[in-house]
């Protein structure tokens, strides 16, 4: 944890934020925000700037508020509001009184931009949204001064209020800061601050006709709140000297710091709100939590523990530099924790039925299977043992070449926790096809071990056939089959690059009857197979349940080569 770390190993943003503490910079205060828009789902990036900012005010004995960019009131929602809490909460933090609103500032914001206009520096331009972005210029060219630039304070007053009255239709005019239009900077060339907006907004109704912009809510916001250090991500370094002027301007005592950090890219995935929304909206997946989005809702269905997304969100650290990190890593930190606190169950994705011809019928033995090697608290369970079993059809060969081990005519095995099983004969269809095993068990191998001492090579697990429950598995994949689905053209479409095959259903799966107590969000080793979670459709007749993570780790060997 960071709290154990040396000042050697500290991050940029930490190693700034222990200078300021030590310099008594903000009277020895740490104030820091996550500001969502809610506009949509939280995902794997937002985790990290969550992580950040939460984890600095644990840190560093301050405060962390959530607040919400609600400016656009036509993409938000309270839908997303709830979800966004919900998240936050699920990770493990809290922001306590602090749940606040851009919205809450509104009055505020409008007082202060009277100032900008009563100084000279706002303007109503009449010019449309297209006019303006065409007169903007390039980064090579300047732009071209509106006609509306010297408009008078009188008529600049007269006409804002009226915006702000209703008294004009959407889009016919907007509020803009008279800065530069030459400026190298793009956002310096007088940038709008409000818009007209007849829309209703889902925490001020229809009180308001015109909506701040974002670059005008967010600094001032920041500032209202005290806010020391304004964490971002680096697309908005080009934005501070828009904010430092708007706060130089209004002469405001506070002036938080703003600190730029690279955002998360995950491999095979996208953190484009738009896209994902563009996902959800166009059936490309269930909802914004179909285990196969990279939302914060979405890894939780999947079986993603918090700590693991946490812990996920430390060792991929905090720098300047824009990274790419591999999707691998955050299944490794979820089989870390899975490891530890999952319990095991066995069940068969692909079942062969094996007949223990020397066991009674009708016939149940009950044995005992150990939940959790590595946690002795977690005790154990009963299974059933019965004459007819199933074993995974992969663990048995007809014809076995040198390096298999496991199940085959003449073979003896152990089945996990139970017995001894020698297949003595495969019982096949007209087609040729395997379909039973005849075998004979040795009862004095119960429990898993032979008295004479003899070994077997291959331990494997099964269900009772008599026992077992139905279930349908989900198996997912990678949502993009290319590595950086952001990086596609915009020639392209970039849904043609999705992965026919993120998910697979497998109906026909059997699982061990102590199973039938797992409730939605229970999650499983299912030993040699991987780690499950039990998903919110199952019905009781029908558990359903997602594939987290297959149990090998591909991750540990890429870290070694690299
Ligand atoms: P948009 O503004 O386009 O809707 P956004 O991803 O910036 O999308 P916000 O709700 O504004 O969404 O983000 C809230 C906070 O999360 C911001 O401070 C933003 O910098 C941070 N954030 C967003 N995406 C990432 C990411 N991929 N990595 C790290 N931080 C991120
Ligand atoms: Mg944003």
């Amino acid at each position: 944890m960071a709290e154990e770390a040396s000042s050697a190993s500290l991050d940029f943003v930490r190693q700034i934020v222990t200078n300021d503490k030590e310099s008594g910079k903000w009277q020895g205060r740490t104030c820091t925000r996550f500001p969502p828009e809610p506009n949509g789902y939280l995902h794997i990036g937002h985790a990290k700037s969550i992580c950040l900012n939460f984890g600095l005010a644990k840190e560093f004995g301050g405060k962390c508020n959530l607040r919400f960019d609600d400016t656009n009131p036509t993409k938000e929602e309270q839908e997303y509001v709830d979800s966004i809490k919900a998240d936050i909460s699920w990770l493990g933090w809290e922001w306590g009184e602090s749940e606040l609103y851009a919205s809450n500032y509104f009055e505020q914001l409008y007082e202060w931009a009277v100032v900008l206009i009563r100084k000279g520096l706002a303007y109503v331009d009449d010019q449309s949204a297209a006019e303006i972005r065409e007169k903007r210029g390039t980064l090579k060219e300047p732009g071209l001064e509106s006609p509306c630039r010297e408009r008078s304070v009188e008529e600049n007053l007269d006409l804002f209020a009226r915006m702000k009255s209703g008294e004009f239709p959407d889009g016919s005019r907007v509020l803009r800061a008279k800065i530069d239009m030459a400026s190298p900077n793009l956002n310096m060339r007088d940038p709008v601050m409000y818009r007209i907006l007849h829309a209703n907004h889902h925490r001020t109704g229809t009180t308001w006709s015109i909506y701040p912009m974002y670059d005008w809510a967010h600094g001032q916001s920041d500032a209202l709140e005290g806010v020391t250090h304004s964490i971002c991500t680096l697309e908005f370094q080009d934005h501070r000297p828009l904010y430092d002027w708007f706060i130089n301007e209004l002469e405001l005592d506070h002036h938080p710091q703003q600190i730029e950090f690279a955002r998360l890219n995950v491999t095979h995935t996208i953190t484009s709100k738009r896209k994902l929304l563009a996902l959800v909206k166009e059936g490309f997946v269930r909802g914004w939590d179909d285990p196969r989005m990279p939302t914060v809702s979405a890894l939780r269905r999947r079986g993603f523990t918090p700590l693991s997304v946490r812990n996920f969100c430390e060792r991929i650290g905090v720098a300047r530099r824009d990274n790419m990190v591999e999707f691998q890593l955050l299944e490794h930190c979820l089989r870390e924790d899975l490891n530890k606190s999952a319990q095991r169950r066995m069940a068969v994705m692909n079942p062969l039925k094996v007949i223990i011809t020397n066991f009674p019928e009708g016939t149940v033995e009950e044995l005992s299977a150990i939940n959790n090697p590595e946690d002795e608290s977690a005790g154990s369970r009963v299974v059933p043992f019965t004459k007819e079993l199933y074993i995974e059809r992969d663990d048995f060969m007809e014809d076995p070449p040198k390096k298999f081990f496991r199940l085959a005519p003449g073979r003896e095995v152990r089945l996990r926790y139970a017995f001894f099983i020698t297949c003595n004969e495969a019982i096949k269809n007209d087609a040729g096809e395997v379909i039973a095993l005849h075998c004979t068990y040795d009862p004095e191998t119960r429990g898993g071990n032979a008295r004479d001492g003899r070994k077997v090579k291959a331990t494997m697990h099964w269900v009772s056939a008599e026992k077992a429950l139905d279930a349908e598995v989900r198996l997912y994949e990678h949502l993009f089959a290319v590595e950086d689905p952001a990086a596609i053209s915009e020639d392209e479409d970039w849904r043609d690059s999705l992965n026919p095959d993120s998910l697979v259903v497998n109906n026909n799966c059997k699982l061990e009857p102590s199973l039938g107590e797992a409730s939605p969000g229970d999650r499983f080793q299912f030993e040699r197979i991987g780690y499950f979670a039990c998903d919110p459709d199952s019905t009781p007749g029908k558990p359903v349940f997602n594939r987290a993570v297959t149990l090998k780790d591909s991750w540990s060997k890429i870290a070694k080569k690299s």
